[in-house]
């Protein structure tokens, strides 16, 4: 028997065959993959765990759904960055992820500068499944690591320990990746700040071991009411950190990450200079792209739609879309308001001023000298950002944006 490579016939040549270098406005390209090898406590995302029912299936839609909304357009579109999430795309079967990712080339002219991001989780990174991700030209990969504590990865119904995020790190460098991003989070049940910085400081220890760990990304726990954590420990139990213990997490991490080199460039995105997500660089400069899968979002302008979030309804009905929005001026204006301040370079006043004839200077005067009076905003070189005592609120002080 052949190794997995050659079984699933992966051609790498095939991906240098499909660059070309265009000078074209940046476009992404999402790809959705549902399934996961169990459901965390706090996911509230369209995953599924019954990949050996559905997994075929699904991959021959999603092909069947990128040829058909691709074949739509006068041209092969211009894509310089694609983006497989989920989900753990990382768990999907290496035959059915080449297939997809195949078409998707045969689709589109990948631009010779592309990014190629895969999500996964530390127990699904075997060291033939990575060096078959690097051959088929994925070159940035994404590992949910989320605590090396053991016992708060068991609280979130993980299915890993901070040894395999370990072996993951050491096997994704060994092939070749060169740009590794690790998922954190804070504001976790059980976990105070002590634990969370010895989360981090074992995430330094690691990142100084292996240069490749280009970024990361640290969230703070955000339930949604139908998150199954809620259930097993209502919000307001003492088991979670409490807010002054939640902002000294953010502060340490910012601090701590920055003194390692990973500078933070957006509120919960810390990276090596070079190496910020272009993919998500891209939705946050309110940039188009392209979306498949099950409860996949695009937004090729002026229309942001999104499939259907039902896998059922998806696998029967791949094209129709379960929304599908004008992005108007209004929205524009307050998307912009809503990404500007998320990010480290803050909300360009001037641009702002040009795209939707607004000075934000003039018409919410008042609430930017309150904010800056308590330390919460910063007014420079024409941008307004957000300080660190105000990112724990950012979302309070960009509602004042809005009104
Ligand atoms: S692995 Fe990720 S997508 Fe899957 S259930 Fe857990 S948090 Fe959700």
């Amino acid at each position: 028997m052949g190794s997995e490579a050659e079984r699933c016939n992966i051609r790498p040549l095939s991906l240098r065959q499909a660059c070309a270098e265009v000078k074209a406005p940046m476009i992404g390209a999402y790809l959705h993959i549902p399934f996961c090898a169990y459901k965390c406590h706090y996911c509230d995302f369209a995953t599924s765990t019954r990949t050996e029912e559905f997994g075929k299936r699904y991959c021959q839609i999603l092909e069947r759904e990128i040829k058909d909304r691709l074949s739509e357009a006068a041209d092969k579109p211009h894509i310089s960055t694609v983006f497989y999430g989920g989900g753990t795309p990382g768990l999907l079967d290496i035959e059915y992820l080449n297939q997809i990712h195949g078409t998707l080339l045969k689709n589109i002219v990948l631009l010779t500068d592309y990014e190629i991001s895969l999500e996964t989780n530390p127990e699904t990174v075997t060291r033939e499944k990575a060096k078959i991700w690097r051959e088929i030209g994925i070159n940035r990969l994404s590992i949910g690591i989320q605590s090396f504590n053991d016992s708060e990865l068991t609280a979130l119904g993980r299915g890993h320990s901070s040894t395999d995020a370990i072996k993951a790190i050491e096997i994704a460098s060994d092939v070749g990746f060169d740009n590794i991003n690790c998922d954190l989070m804070y504001g976790l049940p059980g976990q105070n700040l002590t634990s969370w910085q010895n989360s981090i400081n074992s995430f330094i220890k690691l990142a100084n071991k292996y240069p490749q760990i280009k970024h990361v990304s640290a969230y703070g726990l955000e339930l949604s009411p139908a998150a199954p954590l809620i259930k097993m420990i209502p919000l307001g139990s003492n088991a979670y950190p409490s807010e002054e213990v939640f902002e000294e997490q953010l502060k340490y991490l910012v601090t701590a990450l920055e003194q390692a080199g990973f500078m933070q460039y957006e509120i919960s995105n810390f990276a090596k200079s070079g190496y910020e997500c272009r993919h998500n660089l891209n939705y946050w400069k309110q940039g188009e792209y392209h979306a498949f899968g099950v409860s996949a979002h695009r937004y090729i302008k002026p229309y942001r739609s999104s499939n259907w979030r039902s896998l059922g309804r998806y696998l029967d009905d791949c094209l129709t879309n379960e929304t599908c929005e004008l992005i108007d001026q209004d929205l524009a204006r307050t998307e912009a308001v809503m990404l500007g301040l998320r990010m480290n370079d803050g909300l360009n006043l001037k641009l702002f001023k040009q795209s939707y004839g607004e000075d934000l200077l003039d018409t919410h005067k008042e609430i930017i000298e309150k904010l800056i009076a308590h330390n919460l905003l910063a007014h420079t070189a024409d941008r307004l950002k957000l300080t660190i005592l105000g990112q724990p609120v950012a979302n309070t002080i960009i509602g004042e944006f809005l009104q």
